[in-house]
Order: structure tokens, then C-alpha cells, then sequence
């Protein structure tokens, strides 16, 4: 971002304490922050939480997660459960977050979370949306993923830490 947003006036850099150099609008006299999207991805599972669902889009004939973006005033966590609902017809019950982030080609953060939903029924699938939706055993998702995908990075997280003996919860602990 060179510009300000609001006045166009060329951004310089300038120290913020506890920052580092941010861009600054000398008309403006404000820190302009960088500016980006905020999405949210979906390990959809069925209730009995043995089933992810993975679905292709826009042709291609690929699996990836449910996917969208975040709207300007809701939580990442209502983005879930609207999103969920617009492309498959599911209602969700609980979520939790697994993992995040930048995709840069899009400069966009993504927020991956899992989440369970009240039914299996793929009938008020969203079709203008969603090409095709399939339930898989959590065996067949990690080798369905589109390989080298974010989906697919979020999904072996997840799957990983599932399986792992010393797991006794999803938490994850930081550092990793
Ligand atoms: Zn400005």
C-alpha cells in the first residue's frame, strides 16, 4: 500500500512505538495499516464426527474445504456458521478453532476452523455454489485434498493432532 485509502496522499514510513515503521498519511496525520482480507475455511464434520465433508466449486475438479470470507462487522465465527449454511444447507452446533494463515496471492489471512454440524443430508446443497459436496472417513479426506492446497495444510493439522498419543485434546499448545 503506497497511497492513503481515504485521501490518496503518498504514505510515508514513520516509527509507532512498539511497532516498528508504519505507513503514515502526513495529510491524514494517521497510521495507515496495511490492509487486508480476512476468510475463514471449514473442516465440516457430520455429527457423529467420523465424516469430513469436502466439495468442488467453480469447475474444477478438485476437494477443498468450505470456504469464504469474513463480512465487514461479524466475528469469524458467525462467518462459520453462515457460510456453512449458504453452501450446504447444514446448521452448525459447535466449532473450534485449528490453525491460521496469510495467503498471500490473494493478501488475504485465513482462519481454519473445524466445526460439527446437525445433519448429513446434502439435499439443500447450495448448487449455484457448490458443484459437487461428498462425505469422507477422515482416511479418504486426507488423500481426497487437493494436494499442496492450504485446505489440505489445515486438514493434515488437523488430522495429525487428532492421532497423535500424546493429544488429549485439539488444543494446541504454542510454540509449536
Ligand atoms: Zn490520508
Amino acid at each position: 500500500m503506497n497511497y492513503c485509502y481515504e485521501c490518496g496522499t503518498r504514505l510515508e514510513k514513520r516509527m509507532l512505538e512498539n511497532e516498528g515503521l508504519i505507513p503514515f498519511c502526513p495529510h491524514c496525520e494517521t497510521f495507515r495499516f496495511p490492509i487486508f482480507s480476512t476468510a475463514v475455511s471449514m473442516i465440516v464434520h457430520n455429527p457423529r464426527k467420523d465424516k469430513i465433508l469436502l466439495i468442488q466449486q467453480y469447475g474444477k475438479k478438485t476437494n477443498v474445504l468450505v470456504a469464504g470470507y469474513v463480512n465487514q462487522g461479524e466475528s469469524a465465527e458467525e462467518t462459520v456458521i453462515r457460510e456453512v449454511y449458504e453452501e450446504t444447507g447444514l446448521h452448525v452446533i459447535s466449532l473450534c478453532f485449528n490453525k491460521s494463515e496469510y495467503f498471500q496471492r490473494s493478501n488475504t489471512l485465513m482462519l481454519n476452523y473445524t466445526c460439527v454440524t446437525d445433519s448429513e443430508d446434502l439435499s439443500r446443497l447450495n448448487t449455484r455454489e457448490v458443484d459437487q459436496a461428498q462425505w469422507f472417513s477422515h482416511d479418504d479426506a486426507r488423500a481426497a485434498i487437493r494436494p499442496d492446497s492450504l485446505a489440505q495444510k489445515f486438514l493434515l493439522f488437523y488430522l495429525d493432532k487428532l492421532s497423535s498419543p500424546s493429544a488429549v485434546s485439539t488444543e494446541t499448545r504454542y510454540p509449536l
